[in-house]
């Protein structure tokens, strides 16, 4: 036995570890900078050992057994390395965008990420990676190295595994606190080859889902005489839950002339994907009937449609709401990955004003922001105006910000529609609320044991520029699932599928009382 073999191997096993333990660090680096307060660091910790160790120990066992295949290992190592450590530092994750822009043929969408590439920081990752593998020209044949190797690469494997599974049984709870420090800490643990396997895997599903067309269903649609002498706004708002906004905490209403408050309207869901599109289309318990959505009602009517989001675009979470928005004859995707990457809702103003401008009237423009999703202190820093006692870093208190920014953000509507001379109607809601929690950011989507009625009850305001009545509460509990039977009335649009009793006009409504949770079903009453 060669001691001063052992001793290269061993001090080449320990370097190894230490790069492929190196991307986390990065991340490890940045969240603790940015989390308030600073999640404990020592389970990641012990979790990104875990994962080294085991890389490590598997590629030295490779390199020592198939000396004859080495340059076949060595190659697609290097590549993964460098392609994962890369992603990890430039954008955090193996993001569903990027996965998919890699994988489109349209060099549009992947030259925004190739031109992001910095070339000397690539480099300063491929040469350490290179000189290692090459280094290791040992042809050893230790049995107890070997057996020892395996056995620490497996029992690394366990944990590593099991994180795995229980995260994809977990993915559903998982959601609605995902913005934990911890459960993100936990995410990045789960960023390595299997996840980018999962991934790929979520891509190929969400490219059929996205490909499944869309025939519209509607017949005989029908326009009333002032429909097209309107301008319709609808703002999508976010993670709003009723109770913290001025409106429903006693304000008073009489100054906002022309709008309605329902007292309480329910979301279909508390979260995004199971919520929009069913306040969007025509569905029952069991399914989503997408040919009957509201854009196309509205494009069948004559109305010129825009859809403009600066909501995430691709994924599972995404795609069956921006697959709706994309039936609008114009529409505007700002934010090519998930939630995480959002920018200003303030973006979409420009948008609305250059849709004003092409036609006067008869425009129906959805305005999808990303409202109050947490964390919210991510929100914060779009902010031009923010509550007394501001503190960045403080999740509560950017809580408070984000809602009274998006009362802020319906004024501004509001001002920029009554500088048009035209006549208008704007709706504003919340696709769902959010859950009170004890633990940052204290409020959560709420999913599985978060479940609350603040998760579900939100805010639904009507706006109607030719209304003189000073504003007011109107008592009413309005299940939103059936929104597109009030949209009908709302546009003045008469199809044989609407059914107006479902609609918040009618004087009798008639609608079953539940809501839609991890896909079931909660009754609410009677
Ligand atoms: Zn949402």
């Amino acid at each position: 036995m060669n001691i001063e073999k052992i001793k290269k191997l061993i001090t080449l096993y320990i370097i190894l570890t230490f790069i492929t333990c190196l991307p986390y660090w990065f991340k490890f680096d940045y969240l603790s900078n940015h989390l308030n307060p600073s999640p404990s660091i020592i389970k990641p910790i012990i979790k990104t050992l875990l994962v080294g160790v085991f890389s490590s120990s598997i590629i030295t066992l490779l390199l020592i057994s198939l000396k004859k295949y080495r340059i076949f290992i060595i190659i697609p190592l290097i590549i993964f390395w460098i392609f994962t450590t890369y992603i990890l530092i430039t954008f955090g994750s193996f993001d569903l965008s990027l996965l998919a822009s890699i994988m489109d043929t349209t060099p549009s969408e992947s030259s925004g990420y190739i031109s992001s590439i910095s070339i000397p920081r690539l480099l300063f990752f491929v040469i350490p990676y290179s000189y290692i593998l090459f280094r290791l020209k040992s042809n050893l044949k230790f049995k107890y190295l070997k057996r020892f190797l395996l056995s620490l690469a497996f029992i690394c494997y366990i944990p590593f595994i099991l994180n795995g599974t229980l995260s994809i049984f977990n993915q559903y709870k998982y959601l609605g606190t995902m913005s934990t420090p911890r459960q993100i800490l936990e995410k990045i643990n789960k960023t390595n080859i299997i996840d980018l396997a999962l991934k790929f895997d979520e891509l190929l599903s969400l490219k059929k889902e996205e490909n499944q067309k869309i025939t519209p269903q509607w017949t005989n649609v029908v326009k009333g005489k002032n429909t097209l002498k309107f301008n319709y706004i609808v703002i999508v708002g976010e993670s709003a839950p009723r109770k913290d906004f001025s409106y429903y905490n006693g304000e008073n209403l009489t100054k906002y002339v022309g709008w309605k408050f329902i007292s309480n309207a329910v979301s279909p869901a508390t979260n995004t994907r199971e919520s929009i599109p069913r306040i969007l289309s025509v569905n029952s318990y069991k399914n989503i009937d997408e040919n009957l959505n509201i854009i196309d009602l509205a494009n069948q009517a004559g109305i010129t449609t825009y859809w403009f989001s600066n909501q995430g675009f691709l994924g599972k979470y995404d795609t069956p709401i921006s697959k709706l928005g994309k039936r609008a004859k114009y529409h505007i995707f700002h934010n090519k990955g998930s939630y995480e990457s959002a920018e200003s809702d303030n973006r979409l103003f420009i948008d609305l004003s250059n849709a004003l401008k092409k036609q006067r009237s008869g425009n129906l423009v959805f305005l999808h922001t990303i409202g109050s999703h947490p964390p919210f202190c991510k929100r914060s820093q779009f902010y031009e105006k923010h509550i007394k006692n501001f503190n960045a870093t403080n999740e509560k208190s950017c809580y408070k910000d984000a809602i009274y920014n998006t009362e802020i953000y319906i004024n501004k509507i509001n001002s920029i529609m009554s500088k048009t001379a035209n006549p208008y109607k704007i709706i504003y809601f919340s696709d769902h609320g959010l859950s009170d929690v004890k633990y940052s950011p204290y409020k959560v989507h709420g999913v599985g044991k978060a479940f609350s009625l603040d998760a579900i009850h939100i805010p639904l305001i009507f706006i109607n520029s030719e209304s003189k009545e000073p504003g007011k509460l109107v008592k009413k509990t309005y299940f939103m699932r059936d929104f597109v039977h009030t949209f009908s009335d709302w546009m003045e649009i008469d199809a044989n599928q609407i059914d107006h009793n479902k609609s918040i006009y009618s004087k009798n409504i008639n609608q079953n009382k539940y809501i839609y949770e991890g896909s079931e079903l909660i009754k609410l009453g009677k």
